[in-house]
């Protein structure tokens, strides 16, 4: 492994001869200390320089550094294919894959700010309720009894259960098992504790009282062995017992079905949501309780906390706005603490992930960070590059993927790969300065320099679909017609409610295409071969040409390779890390048997043929059906990918293009997109917006949430939400055309708008 050794400390981290995936041979030095932007049409190689080879090897070589017993339990990473690596620092990728999302990490909790208020509140609250894990809902000390520190809980629904028209005796109830009638309805029929003729709707506080939670009394009910009394049990005590404080999955499916209709999960009655015990939510400081403090928005706690002058105070109080600050800094400051991690979108969960780093000490190590611009407004893009600028000015290396040219030219160093994608890419086509790659001739520096046209002769609409008086999140009371037949770009800064708007829009019109990027429920064996659902036919075409049986083609069968299970790889779960892969010994990678692979159709195994691009595919296949997918697939620009490469590996904006190119071909519907330029190179978001065309002028109607200005200038129609995001936004500032939003006042996607055409 000398050849992989660290030689001399230079300034540069030096990579020769690198070839994992499409890499051509790739050698490359880049600066220490400084930020270094890869750009390059998506699929060109970039990640395979950053992610695939540099995060990897550097991984692998810390591994190393650890005894063998560590070894052995830290993930095995392979070996890059690369002659030498050098220079390298430990490094930290920052990516946008979802936070680990149980429902007990919330903003607070992952970035530690909430354990600073927990000391801030047990050392200067009162009365204080004792250390600090007495303020923790993930801590048996702190957390409500009610719903042991979820805020949440699975309560009867008693709309469903009591008809307040009828009374007692008459069938007010209506879950079936105590129904009047039954043996158990008997106490609620017989009791004289209420009149069981009078209507349940009204029953007087104390009546109600009795019926839900009455004790003490009597009621006689008919049993096989003649009539007794028994104590009677109120509605509610003896609902709860019996469904609600045993684990639902101890009942019968049956009986779970039933009682699942008159259940709802809601907010915790006991703490109101605030997941934490009447003594924790009792201590103040300054009038408020731990959890008023993280219900609030971000920029707002900051402001609370500020006030605070006991001199006692004010280091825990000063480190926990310095934190907070870190939050606003980068553009999330519409966020409160108690908002669940599961519920953030990739981008605002790599933007919390960054905030954790600069609050770190380190130095000397290589961050790397894929696409942070996504999910953000120009507006905060600026806000975006000075963290990027201080994580490099606190000594450390700062490597990032991007398109945005608003990043780009914030770099030290540019490595622009290409010239296109697959096999076309994999080279580095220019290293320099953003300055020197503006004027440079290749897609990148072509593309940096232009400035956008905005649409003089937009589409006009077919009709409207209308969302009114939208309220939920931070949507005030917003109603908007979204006009059918064109193209509307939603905009506005981050928080400021385009995902809500958008999904009240397809809520109201259930039939409207969603494209996200959402994973795509896939198994580790899915592809893009699977996914167009076009294996079928490369197995018929195998069969009848080799005279083999189908079967045999498909890597879930007997000609699958025995050793990999026909994944090409294999897995590793590690339960207390992520899992790990490596590539298959026995077939290489190639998933299929020997003998498989020896029979070929125009001189092509089936490996060949799930190693060849969508592009590729199209030179090998005569059949209708399966060219038009394949044309699909190039058409939303993913002509790169290979038939085989499994889904698992694909980005996220990848993820959505090839969803996008499975649900083409539809007139009359309505396409609903976030973000589709995600991952897109500039010179890709031309075949973007003609696609986008394309749907439109067959019949469709498309709504896109974007940020990207050269879509927002092509689109027909604006809807541009603000004027900010949280508390701040939820309002509708401008609704019309692109032309007519470069006059309009009071909107930052209209003062960009005007700045990228000038
Ligand atoms: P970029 O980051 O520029 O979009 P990538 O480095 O992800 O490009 O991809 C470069 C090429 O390598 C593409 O053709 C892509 O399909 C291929 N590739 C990337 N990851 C894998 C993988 N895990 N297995 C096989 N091929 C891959
Ligand atoms: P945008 O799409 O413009 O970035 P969102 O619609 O995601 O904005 O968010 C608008 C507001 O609603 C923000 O204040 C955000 O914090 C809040 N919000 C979004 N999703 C949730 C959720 N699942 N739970 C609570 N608040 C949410
Ligand atoms: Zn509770
Ligand atoms: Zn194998």
């Amino acid at each position: 492994m000398s050849e992989f050794t660290n030689g001399s400390t230079s300034g540069f981290i030096t990579i020769t001869g690198a070839r994992e995936n499409n890499l051509q041979d790739v050698t490359l030095r880049i600066p220490k200390g400084r930020l270094t932007v890869f750009t390059g049409v998506s699929g060109s190689g970039k990640s395979s320089v950053v992610f695939d080879t540099i995060a990897v090897e550097s991984q692998r070589q810390l591994n190393e550094t650890f005894t063998w017993f560590v070894r052995n339990r830290l993930p095995k990473y392979e070996r890059p294919h690369a002659d030498a690596l050098e220079d390298l620092s430990p490094a930290i990728v920052v990516d946008q894959r979802p936070i680990g999302g149980h429902s007990r990490s919330t903003v607070g909790t992952m970035t530690d700010v909430y354990s600073v208020l927990r000391v801030l509140f047990s050392r200067h609250g009162t009365p204080s309720a004792g250390p600090a894990t007495a303020y923790s809902f993930n801590d048996p000390s702190g957390m409500c009894p009610g719903c042991d520190g979820l805020g949440r809980k699975v309560q009867a629904a008693w709309d469903r259960i009591l008809d307040p028209a009828r009374s007692l005796a008459d069938g007010a109830i209506l879950f079936p098992p105590f129904a009047a009638g039954t043996w158990q309805g008997q106490t609620y029929t017989n009791t004289t504790g209420v009149d069981v003729h009078k209507p349940v709707g009204e029953f007087t506080a104390a009546e109600r009282e009795f019926l839900m939670r009455g004790r003490g009394a009597t009621v006689n009910v008919d049993n096989t062995g003649g009539s007794r009394d028994i104590a009677y049990e109120g509605l509610a005590d003896r609902f709860e017992r019996l469904y609600l404080k045993r684990d639902l999955s101890a009942l019968s499916e049956k009986t779970r079905d039933l009682v699942e209709r008159f259940v709802v999960e809601d907010t915790c009655p006991d703490c109101r949501g605030a997941r934490l015990n009447p003594a924790a939510l009792a201590t103040r400081i300054d009038g408020l309780s731990i959890a008023d403090c993280t219900r609030m928005q971000v920029t707002d706690l900051i402001a609370v906390l500020k006030r605070i002058d006991d001199p006692v105070a004010l280091p825990v109080a000063g480190a926990a706005v310095a934190a907070l600050e870190r939050i606003e800094a980068i553009g999330l400051g519409y966020l409160s603490l108690d908002r669940e991690t599961s519920t953030l979108s990739g981008g605002e969960g790599q933007r919390l992930k960054t905030v954790r780093h600069l609050g770190s000490s380190l130095t000397g190590m290589t961050y790397i960070f894929d696409e942070p611009s996504v999910g953000l407004h120009p507006r905060d893009v600026g806000r975006l590059g000075d963290l990027l600028l201080r994580l490099r000015d606190k000594g450390n290396t700062v490597l990032v993927v991007e398109h945005d040219p608003d990043v780009i030219r914030l770099a030290d160093h540019v490595v622009d790969m290409g010239p296109r994608a697959g096999a076309h890419g994999g080279r580095v086509v220019f290293e320099g300065t953003p300055d020197a790659l503006a004027a440079a001739d290749t897609p990148t520096g072509r593309c940096l320099g232009r400035r956008t046209t905005v649409k003089r002769r937009p589409r006009t609409a077919t009709g409207g679909l209308w969302v009114k008086g939208a309220g939920r999140h931070n949507l005030r009371d917003v109603t908007v017609e979204f006009p059918t037949g064109v193209l509307t770009a939603v905009t506005g800064v981050a928080g400021s409610g385009k995902s809500t708007l958008v999904a009240e829009l397809t809520a109201a019109h259930p039939d409207a295409v969603v494209v996200d990027q959402s994973s795509i429920g896939i198994s580790a064996r899915s592809t893009p071969a699977t996914y167009l659902g076009i294996m079928d036919t490369v197995r018929k075409v195998f069969a009848r040409e080799t005279g083999a049986e189908p079967g045999l083609f498909s890597f879930n069968s007997a000609g699958a390779c025995g050793t990999c299970g026909g994944r090409g790889i294999i897995y590793t779960d590690l339960a207390f890390m992520d899992p790990v892969t490596t590539t298959c010994h026995d077939c290489e990678g190639r998933r299929f048997r020997e003998e498989v692979l020896r029979l070929t159709v125009g001189g092509s195994s089936i490996a060949d043929v799930l190693g060849m691009t969508a592009g590729q595919a199209l030179d090998f296949f005569t059949d209708k059906g399966v060219r038009r997918r394949l044309h699909a697939l190039r058409d939303v620009g993913l002509g790169y990918l290979t038939l085989g490469q499994p889904l698992s590996t694909l980005s996220g904006g990848e993820r959505q293009r090839i969803k996008l190119a499975t649900r083409l071909h539809r007139t009359g519907a309505v396409y609903v997109l976030d973000e589709p330029t995600t991952g897109l190179h500039m010179s890709d978001v031309d075949g973007l917006l003609a696609l986008l065309d394309r749907l439109v002028d067959t019949g469709n109607t498309v709504v896109v949430v974007e940020h990207n200005l050269d879509v927002v200038a092509h689109a027909d129609w604006v809807v541009d939400l603000g004027p900010d995001g949280g508390r701040d936004g939820g309002r509708v500032i401008f609704e019309g055309t692109p032309a007519r939003l470069l006059t309009a006042r009071g909107s930052s996607t209209a003062e960009h708008l005007r700045r990228a055409t000038a």
